[in-house]
């Protein structure tokens, strides 16, 4: 089954420690997500986004340097190929490689600069989350208490990637910014990590008219592992992980589910789901609810045929 992850942190841990090798004998220790274990879970595609540990200043200097790591301790890796176009995809599949495709979690580091951006379109980012949990230049995250949309200058963001071809990433925004992105988008938008508000009360979590407003537009859901979206109490356990699944299904999502594990952006784990090895036991247990067609659409059908619909050829 080929598995698609939406959200893991590995460049924000390669910032952190800067001598740590991503594929060294102990990477264990210090990433979830190492090559070995992304090719036990049977990842075809992995999202690496950029997002800068508070160790880091939010200006491009950092965001430059973050997008290097991406090339020189990721792309060079024995079986990886960048991501940049439906092409890509294709060929990833038949040469059995998996995929990286560069994110950006938050635009804070542009400082505004649209030529920040399209230098980073140059180097392949092709999908970006306007902000973080708090305000930035460009827009209010979830978790910002006055809950203002987008500014002027994030709204020309938006057009920019359109222009260039990037897709917007809604899982950090504000209600307000969701909303002012979905009535504007010109584009597909998807959430990278988030789950269904209405399973887990959480500011980082989906409505269900939102959930609706992603599916009506064509996008899709990383359904994520972070434990506290995926339950009230924890731990969590793959069955609570399963709830948010099939409240989105329930909602007419079935086409729309994705993963978005957030592995190495979490300090603590849903149960049997600590890293990408583990993929197995959540398909497993997929596959006693839904029939096998369904399993492999949520598993990676659903984000390859968006990716292969709506990146650049
Ligand atoms: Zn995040």
């Amino acid at each position: 089954m080929r598995i698609v992850d939406l959200h893991a942190d590995v460049i924000c841990k390669l910032l952190e420690h800067p001598g740590a090798g991503w594929d060294d004998s102990n990477a264990g220790t210090v990433f979830d997500a190492t090559p070995e274990r992304l090719r036990q879970g049977g990842i075809g595609l992995q999202v690496f986004p950029i997002f800068l540990p508070e160790t880091q200043r939010e200006e491009p200097e950092s965001v430059f340097w973050a997008a290097e790591l991406f090339w020189h301790e990721i792309l060079t890796k024995k079986g990886f190929k960048l991501i940049r176009s439906s092409g890509d995809l294709a060929t990833a599949h038949r040469e059995g490689k998996i995929g990286a495709m560069l994110s950006l979690e938050s635009a804070g580091g542009l400082q505004g600069q649209m030529w920040v951006l399209r230098l980073l379109y140059r180097l392949g980012l092709r999908l970006l989350g306007p902000t973080w949990n708090h305000a930035n230049w460009a827009c209010d995250g979830a978790m910002e208490p006055r809950g203002g949309g987008f500014t002027k200058a994030g709204k020309r963001l938006v057009t920019e990637c359109e222009t260039l071809g990037i897709l917007v990433d809604v899982s950090h925004l504000s209600d307000r910014g969701f909303w002012e992105l979905a009535e504007r988008a010109g584009r597909p938008f998807f959430a990278s990590h988030s789950n269904a508000r209405s399973v887990v009360n959480h500011p980082r979590n989906l409505t269900d008219d939102q959930i609706r407003a992603v599916i009506a537009a064509g996008g899709i859901i990383g359904v994520t592992f972070v434990p506290w979206f995926a339950a009230s109490v924890e731990p969590a356990s793959i069955e609570d992980v399963l709830r948010h699944v099939e409240h989105i299904c329930a909602l007419g999502g079935a086409r729309h589910i994705a993963f978005g594990s957030d592995f190495d952006g979490i300090s603590r784990h849903v149960e049997h789901l600590n890293h990408p090895g583990c993929y197995p036991n959540l398909i497993e247990a997929l596959l006693k609810r839904y029939p096998e067609s369904i399993v492999q659409d949520i598993a990676g059908d659903n984000a390859i045929r968006f990716f292969t619909k709506h990146l650049p050829n």
